[in-house]
């Protein structure tokens, strides 16, 4: 079993993250919230919130950022892959 974020191999423990196999020190570098954390971001939020109503809720705007950074990741992906053609090519 190898973490699919540093490639250590011979974990002693693996965990699936979101479909993400990841090693103890991995995990620990994420800086996951603990529940509390999220329910007082969560108040943190819908308290500014309360000034737009119409803004998105927390749970939206999570959504939003998760989709955003999934179309840019693509996006940036594809670019860096055309380039690497590019260098294939002149090479
Ligand atoms: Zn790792």
């Amino acid at each position: 079993m190898f973490c699919q974020l540093c490639n250590k191999g011979s974990l002693s423990s693996t965990s699936d993250y979101y479909g993400y196999r990841l090693c103890d020190d991995c995990v620990s570098s994420l800086g996951l919230h603990k529940d509390a954390t999220i329910q007082k971001n969560i108040a943190v939020y819908e308290k500014k919130r309360q000034a737009v109503p119409e803004n998105p809720t927390y749970r939206q705007d999570v959504e939003y950022r998760l989709k955003f950074i999934e179309e840019d990741y693509k996006r940036k992906r594809i670019k860096l892959l055309h380039i690497l053609d590019g260098i294939g090519r002149l090479e």
